[in-house]
């Protein structure tokens, strides 16, 4: 389940690109968000950094979350829960949801699909796509 892509040299050039600045929070919240692809609440978010920062708060969790979703890093994701889920992975794809266990995976989007998304006199420059439904595992069951 996870990505092979957390280098630190990687992350150090991307915060140097959005000039952020280095901060621990940020680091290790982004890369921990690099490296899962469960789309985590920022419960879970705050779970895995506190093992990490054991000192960090709630607050700042939310606060970092909030200042690389502002620098276009990371990607909220409303998926009708009482809190938002956070990815970050920017291009474009859209979501499943499973009703059941909660799970969030991604989906890979044509073009054909996404050229057919329009709306009338709109200039469409963003869109959410979320499906809800059982995943294999909790069909089985
Ligand atoms: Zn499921
Ligand atoms: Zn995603």
């Amino acid at each position: 389940m996870f990505k092979e892509r957390n280098n630190m040299d990687e992350i150090v050039q991307i915060f140097k690109e959005k000039n952020l600045k280095l901060t621990l929070q940020r680091i290790n919240i982004y890369s921990y968000l690099r490296s899962t692809c469960e789309h985590p609440s920022v419960d879970t978010i705050y779970k895995h950094i506190k093992q990490i920062i054991p000192s960090i708060s709630l607050a700042t969790v939310y606060k970092t979350l909030n200042t690389l979703v502002d620098a276009g890093l990371v990607r909220v994701l409303n998926v009708c829960e009482e809190n938002f889920r956070y990815d970050s992975n920017i291009n474009t794809h859209g979501h499943v949801k499973c009703t059941e266990c909660n799970k969030v995976e991604d989906i890979i989007l044509n073009d054909t699909l996404l050229n057919s998304l329009t709306a009338e006199n709109y200039k469409i420059n963003n869109f959410d796509l979320i499906l809800y439904g059982k995943c294999k595992s909790c069909l089985s069951k």
